[in-house]
């Protein structure tokens, strides 16, 4: 079974082993206050400060989704309200949960073949969203240092739940990272990694909520222990923890991550005749925007339909489309847990099917 799904996507082959590692160590029962655990914990933030390149000084926290790092940021770092930059349903999604808990959202919703348009806004001083790789539609902000430069006094949180762990980020334009495991990292769904720099903690004691049992300061100050606020997902923890020390550097991933996304941009940009994706595009054409991570492909609807159906019954998994695009696209994790040898059994099918129902063929 290969799965090109982008999310819960393709964990490290490696884990199978760590799984049952984990069970022969008793990590399964280990007290969550224990040193046993608290040394877990300290090794999965240093192997990620360590090979994500997160400064030093940015603080690294577990929680139990990106969907509850929304949250965090709409409860404990927002002073009045927040602003949200987004051109896809996540983004979206993001605003719809900040709406109940904050005063006051402000929506900037941009084009998907363009950048945004950054011009002063009334939350400049408070908090921007925004939304590093858009999953949806196969989207990316590459850089965000003009949020920085015209937002200087706002507190920036960046959804990069499909890009952190495949790309290299430049942590020092956010304050507010966020992605869970089961996308770029290669684990098994149910925890996400929160990064923040010493401006968000700032932020977060003039705030000082202390309300929730997910307040950020008492997710903090558990921290600080390497302990956490509540009985934490030891097991991706100690998952976390083992797959950090296997991979390469950021930099190297993401050279192999970037150099993958392009042939495959290459391969739909350039037409197929007689085979089972002739006719089919990438989603967004303009190429400063395209996601390296998750690729979006375009077509008609029974065309989609016949992809995805022969793909399965190959034992390949791609991904649905997703809200607007659902019938219309499918798409292609590029994230760095898929092997070489699985895209190129997917591209030999691709090329080698004859299609069936697509009139363009
Ligand atoms: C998958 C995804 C989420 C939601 O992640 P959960 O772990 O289900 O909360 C949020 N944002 C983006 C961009 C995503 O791709």
């Amino acid at each position: 079974m290969i799965t090109f799904y982008p999310g819960p996507s393709k964990v490290y082959p490696q884990v199978a082993q760590y799984l049952q590692d984990a069970f022969a160590e008793g990590i399964l029962s280990v007290n969550h206050r224990s040193p046993e655990c608290m040394k877990i914990t300290r090794g999965a933030i240093e192997g990620l400060h360590q090979k994500l390149n997160i400064p030093e000084d940015y603080f690294i926290y577990f929680i139990s989704s990106a969907t509850e790092a929304w949250e965090i940021i709409a409860q404990s770092l927002t002073v009045k309200e927040s602003a949200h930059i987004y051109n896809g349903a996540f983004g979206e999604k993001w605003a719809d949960y900040a709406e109940k808990l904050v005063s006051k959202v402000e929506r900037i919703t941009f084009d998907i073949e363009k950048l945004p348009d950054l011009e002063p806004i009334n939350a400049c001083e408070d908090v921007v969203c925004v939304t590093q790789n858009e999953t949806s539609n196969g989207t990316q902000i590459k850089d965000l240092k003009p949020f920085r430069d015209t937002f200087s006094e706002a507190i920036i949180a960046v959804d990069a739940t499909s890009s952190l762990g495949g790309i290299e980020l430049d942590w020092q334009y956010g304050d507010v990272w966020f992605a869970s495991v089961q996308k770029c990292l290669g684990l098994p769904a149910g925890m996400a990694v929160m990064v923040c720099s010493p401006q968000a903690i700032q932020r977060a004691e003039q705030i000082n909520d202390r309300k929730y049992y997910n307040s950020l300061l008492f997710i903090h100050d558990n921290f600080q222990k390497f302990q956490t606020h509540y009985t934490p997902n030891v097991l991706n923890i100690y998952l976390l923890n083992k797959i950090m020390a296997d991979v390469a550097n950021i930099s190297i991933i993401s050279e192999r991550i970037k150099r993958q996304a392009g042939s495959w941009y290459d391969f739909f940009d350039k037409d197929v005749p007689q085979t089972l994706v002739c006719g089919t595009k990438p989603l967004i054409q303009n190429s400063t925007v395209r996601s390296d991570t998750v690729i979006a492909i375009a077509g008609n609807e029974s065309q989609i339909k016949e992809i995805k159906a022969i793909s399965k019954e190959e034992g390949i998994t791609v991904g649905n489309g997703y809200g607007e695009w659902n019938n219309t696209t499918f798409r292609i994790a590029n994230f760095p847990a898929i092997e070489a040898n699985e895209i190129a059994i997917l591209q030999r099918l691709f090329q080698n099917f004859p299609c069936s129902t697509s009139k363009s063929c």
